[in-house]
């Protein structure tokens, strides 16, 4: 079921796709006004799934140890003993897959 709001001028807002931190989620505009109003359930769900992208770099031995973030895994289509490489872009690290099938180009 859609749910309606009504704007802060009087009028309804239409349901419609908003960018919050770099992401589209849902939400309704106001077409008199231009008040926007984020659904919180996304902006909630979003918040999160950036908290859980942060992680520390830690020293073991002679080596710098990163987690990778499950909810990265599914998404990069990592799975258990596969091979991946490092690769330097605009000086950020980037892991992937990529570098790999370059080289045995
Ligand atoms: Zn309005």
């Amino acid at each position: 079921m859609k749910k309606e709001y009504t704007c802060i001028c009087g009028k309804k807002m239409k349901e419609t796709e908003l960018e919050f931190e770099g992401f589209i989620v849902k939400g309704w505009k106001c077409d008199n006004c231009g008040e926007e109003l984020l659904d919180p359930l996304a902006v909630e769900k979003i918040r999160e799934m950036k908290n859980s992208l942060v992680v520390k770099v830690r020293e073991v031995g002679k080596s710098i140890v990163v987690t990778i973030p499950y909810i990265l895994k599914d998404l990069a289509g990592l799975h258990e003993g596969e091979k991946i490489a490092w690769r330097i872009e605009n000086g950020e690290l980037v892991l992937g897959k990529s570098l790999l099938k370059r080289a045995m180009v």
